[in-house]
């Protein structure tokens, strides 16, 4: 996990707070608001349709015989309607993948759903596309009291959702084109139809679904249009400055500035990103004049999964003019610091304890300052430029040492220890243990005898050692990833614990989990499962060292391109535990896990969980079939899809066999620096050093590595049968190499070995596979005891056993 991680731990959360009352001067987009929030049916109009067809960007809404009845008109506009009666809804996806999926959820590869009912929001533009229809339909107008009676309380929940989309564009002054459609059929249930051009991938269908009391929003699809536009970023930020006051209680009070350049104009709404658990008291622009804002409204269901409701929406006096700068001050409260116990502290907010834009992250600069109460140290991402007292508070300011992606801090009872060397390496540990560890390792230690009570609760009776070993290990590590990845990119590098299981990687700042800090006996009493320990002590620490280039250097741009750093951080710290243990089976023995783990049937759908969903559908790979999905595919599948790249540019003659693939991560953490990249962006750099064996489409394209193995599912499994025929010198091997478990049309170059009679391991050839069953042919000097399919573990598969073997010729 790395900061930008988000794919939130909070997602399955509650219902959202009360509407929070923006501030006196903003009355308008306040009771615009108000009013788009609390529309309802306008029952003097109701109409019979017959045929009417609502078109955006390929998803066809096709109201065949019903009652149609518009929302009232707000400032004159119309927002909205509800339909009942018979109508269906057709959506074909261009991607097989989204196909793939919309297949999982509904059996067929294409959305053709009869319904009953729809609600539907809009922008002004699909307004009047409707009315001209109703128009030119001539249709009856009636008044029906039963039809509102029975929408009215459905109204009242879908518009809280729906109205901050509505009410940005009815501020807008080019509005982008939106539609979204809450619909109820009698096959699969309400689901919703978001098609919104201000979004990357305009179209949007899903179902929000609640397992085991956890919340899910399945997503059947999500796919931009073929002539969809690219929703350009609004805003740059320039930068982030905050003065954080932490009390004794914890709450947390800051005022902070966002600096903004407008770069499209005609936007008056900004979408922000705040914790829930932070309540903003004023937004004002540079001069001192407040601004209206929303917090904590519902944002779209289909969201939450994703974000959390963090929503913050600030409105502009008047829409933003292109080049100009937005300097928006901040003023909120709250507790976003959690209290584990023993003077152990967790900052729980992850990224969003500041306000920050939505949409596409941004690297920028930021100046922290931060107040705390005395008995606490705190550390922060960036270099401390001062430090000090003031009353009975300490006081320190740190400033990013380079553009940052993200910012964050951590506070505790802390011991300290320094490991001198380029990075500094401080390594900030607590002196207890969170109480839930403490009580799980009260409760598991069996018959041995209690130790004291004061005595037990301090796991690390010399912390400074073990802190500096695990400093010295991750100055090792650094060294290690250096050569892969170039220098270390910040002049520090801080470590701080945080209770729980999982672990951070923020720029020149690791969160890394309690457990990191415990012997492995302590680690077992503490409930960790063996593979999980060996996790925690092989892997975990040295994963977020290499989150500092992957993922704090150069960052995702979405969640499809999430498995790049998630799956490098992964790979990169196997390849370090290999290093460390100097053998190559740590390697392997990991990754075949991995495929293990991958390929395993899930109980109950007898579906391997690699068919959950391809890599590039980060986040939405956690749907209510699949919840645990996302971990084992993003990280191991990704680890994987690293391994074999790394495979296929290796020279294994030459002096440094990996030039290539260091050449690859070095110009990524180049090119992108300090910015975003996409999968796109990373198959394009593997393109310009690909060799011509990976060129199985003799096209200098990698698209079928990236088709087959990111944006599609499936792992092969493998056989072979052959026949070895005498000649005059050694012997013809020939046969054939089957593949199963994929497409038909599937290709990979897979390595075949021979095992000589004295034991040697040879080489014959690959074969590139076209199919189903695909021939080859090698010749030999001697007789080959047995053929080895892909035995270096170059490719995620599976191998099975010699399907039938012929000797000919031979005595
Ligand atoms: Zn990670």
């Amino acid at each position: 996990m790395w900061a930008g991680g988000s794919f939130s731990a909070f997602a399955q959360q509650a219902p959202p707070a009360a509407a929070s009352i923006a501030s006196e001067n903003s009355l308008k987009p306040q009771q615009l608001y108000e009013s788009l929030a609390s529309v309802q049916l306008d029952t003097a109009k109701v109409y019979s349709v017959r045929n009417l067809s609502i078109r955006r960007d390929g998803v066809e809404i096709f109201l065949e015989n019903g009652k149609l009845a518009f929302l009232q008109p707000v400032e004159g506009q119309i927002t909205g309607a509800v339909f009942s009666g018979h109508g269906r809804i057709f959506a074909v996806p261009p991607d097989p993948a989204e196909r793939a999926s919309l297949a999982q959820y509904l059996k067929v590869p294409l959305i053709d759903v009869d319904f009953a009912q729809a609600y539907f929001r809009f922008d002004p533009l699909t307004a009047n596309r409707i009315a001209e229809q109703v128009t030119t339909q001539k249709e009856s107008v009636t008044g029906d009291a039963d039809l509102a009676a029975a929408w009215s309380p459905i109204i009242s929940g879908l518009n809280l959702s729906s109205t901050p989309r509505v009410f940005e564009s009815l501020l807008s002054a080019k509005p982008p084109a939106h539609l979204y459609a809450a619909v109820n059929s009698a096959q699969f249930g309400g689901f919703d139809v978001v098609v919104d051009e201000s979004r990357a991938e305009a179209v949007l269908i899903g179902q929000p679904r609640r397992v085991n009391n956890e919340d899910f929003f399945n997503v059947w699809t999500s796919y931009k249009p073929v002539n969809a536009p690219v929703p350009p970023d609004d805003f740059a930020i320039i930068s982030d400055i905050q003065d954080t006051t932490i009390e004794d209680d914890l709450t947390l009070t800051a005022d902070a500035v966002l600096k903004l350049k407008c770069l499209i104009g005609g936007e008056r709404v900004l979408n922000l990103e705040l914790s829930r658990f932070l309540k903003v008291q004023s937004v004002t622009d540079a001069d001192g004049n407040a601004l209206a804002f929303f917090q904590n409204q519902d944002i779209r269901r289909q969201d939450i999964a994703r974000r959390g409701n963090d929503a913050l929406y600030v409105v502009l006096p008047q829409q933003a003019v292109a080049g100009t700068q937005y300097d928006l001050r901040f003023k909120y409260r709250g507790t976003v610091i959690e209290d584990d116990g023993n003077g152990v502290y967790f900052v729980g907010a992850r990224g969003s304890w500041y306000p920050h834009l939505s949409g596409t992250p941004q690297f920028s600069s930021f100046d922290l300052k931060f107040r705390w109460p005395k008995k606490l140290r705190l550390v922060a991402t960036g270099e401390e430029i001062s430090h000090g007292e003031d009353g009975n508070q300490l006081t320190g300011e740190w400033h990013s040492t380079a553009p940052f992606i993200f910012a964050g801090f951590n506070l505790g009872e802390y011991a300290a220890e320094t490991v001198p060397g380029k990075p500094e390496i401080q390594l900030f540990a607590n002196q207890q243990l969170e109480q839930s560890i403490a009580n799980l390792l009260q409760q598991n230690t069996g018959n041995r005898p209690l130790v004291p009570l004061p005595r037990f609760l301090r796991p690390l009776p010399t912390p400074a050692a073990v802190l500096k070993d695990l400093g010295k290990n991750l100055l090792d590590s650094v060294r290690y990833y250096e050569r892969l990845n170039g220098p270390f990119p910040f002049p520090e590098l801080n470590v701080s614990q945080i209770p729980g299981t999982f672990g951070q990687g923020w720029p020149g700042l690791l969160y890394l989990t309690t457990f990191v800090f415990l012997p492995p006996q302590a680690q077992a009493e503490a409930g960790l499962p063996q593979i999980s320990q060996e996790e925690v002590q092989r892997l975990v620490p040295y994963h977020e060292v290499v989150h500092q280039w992957w993922g704090n250097v150069i960052a995702p741009a979405s969640y499809r391109d999430n498995w790049i750093v998630e799956g490098m951080a992964d790979y990169q710290s196997l390849m370090y535990d290999q290093e460390k243990k100097r053998s190559k089976p740590a390697l392997q023995s990991w990754l075949l896990q991995y495929r293990d783990a991958l390929t395993s049937k899930e109980p109950g759908t007898g579906k391997s969980l690699d068919s959950a969903g391809p890599l590039d559908f980060g986040y939405r790979l956690n749907s209510s079939n699949t919840p645990n999905a996302y971990r084992i595919i993003t990280y191991e599948k990704g680890a994987w899809v690293i391994h074999m790249l790394r495979m296929m540019l290796r020279e294994p003659r030459a002096k440094d066999p990996d030039a290539r693939f260091e050449e690859l991560l070095k110009r990524m953490l180049a090119r992108y620096r300090e910015k975003t990249f996409s999968a796109r962006d990373f198959q394009t750099e593997v393109e310009r050093l690909m060799t011509p064996s990976m060129d199985l489409e003799n096209s200098r394209s990698m698209d079928w590595f990236f088709d087959q193995w990111v944006r599609q599912t499936g792992i092969p499994e493998y056989s072979v049968d052959f026949t070895v025929r005498a000649r005059k010198s050694g012997v013809l091997v020939e046969g054939a190499l089957h593949q199963s478990g994929v497409s038909k049309v599937f290709t990979e170059r897979v390595p075949i070995y021979a095992v000589e009679p004295q034991g040697r391991r040879m080489f014959l050839g690959s074969a590139v596979t076209t199919g189903p069953a695909t021939s080859f042919r090698f010749a030999m000097r001697v007789r080959p005891l047995k053929r080895l399919i892909d035995p270096e573990h170059t490719i995620l598969c599976r191998t099975r056993g010699f399907v039938r073997t012929f000797l000919q010729g031979l005595d």
